[in-house]
């Protein structure tokens, strides 16, 4: 996706929503990108709604953001508050289960952006793009690394497209970037704060 910073910014574009992994021990790139996003997020003046954790790319994600200036709003289950460590410094919803989370993170949310992450980011991500592939929303998702880490889950999708499982025009709904400017391009924010 070229870098493109004459798009109009989209004036309901408010939330992001960042679906991240919570291993402290993933690659220091992946790391340090989710400070950088967090960052940027707040740079552009766009709230970032993520699962309330203060450990892994989500921590380093939030802090970022916080530090920045920036608003945050964490949605935390009860019974991962240990596991995951509320990042008590940003507002944070105390929720009952997964679905609670991912519901009021969709809820709050305009847009979704995928950084490297593991199985529960994966769950995220692919429920919120089964849901616009059932035109439940329009909001956009957009899977974001600087090297190829998401380059196997598209050629997946791709698989399934190829043999009609799904439609073709649903790849439309599928985007891949490879850093940050790109991915502001793709949300229809400014590349640049
Ligand atoms: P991971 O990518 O496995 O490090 O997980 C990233 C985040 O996704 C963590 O905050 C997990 O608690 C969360 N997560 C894991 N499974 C689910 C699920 N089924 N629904 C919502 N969030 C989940």
């Amino acid at each position: 996706m070229p870098m493109d910073d004459s798009r109009p910014r989209r004036p309901d574009l408010r939330s992001v929503c960042v679906y991240c992994g919570s291993s402290e021990t993933t690659r220091p790139e992946y790391l340090d990108l989710a400070a950088r996003f967090g960052r940027a997020l707040a740079e552009r003046r766009l709230r970032l709604v993520y699962g309330g954790g203060a450990v892994g790319l989500m921590g380093r994600c939030a802090r970022a953001a916080h530090e920045a200036g920036g608003d945050v709003l964490g949605i935390m289950p009860r019974f991962l508050e240990r596991r995951e460590i509320t990042y008590e410094a940003v507002p944070h919803r105390m929720v009952d289960t997964m679905h609670e989370r991912k519901h009021i993170m969709f809820e709050e949310s305009d847009a979704f952006v995928v950084l490297p992450g593991g199985i529960g980011t994966l769950e995220e991500a692919v429920e919120t793009l089964s849901w616009r592939r059932l035109d439940l929303h329009r909001k956009p998702v957009v899977f974001l690394s600087e090297d190829d880490f998401w380059a196997p889950f598209f050629a997946l999708m791709q698989h399934t497209v190829e043999a009609k499982l799904t439609p073709t025009g649903f790849a439309g709904a599928l985007c891949y970037v490879r850093s940050i400017e790109a991915c502001f391009a793709a949300l229809g924010a400014p590349a640049h704060a």
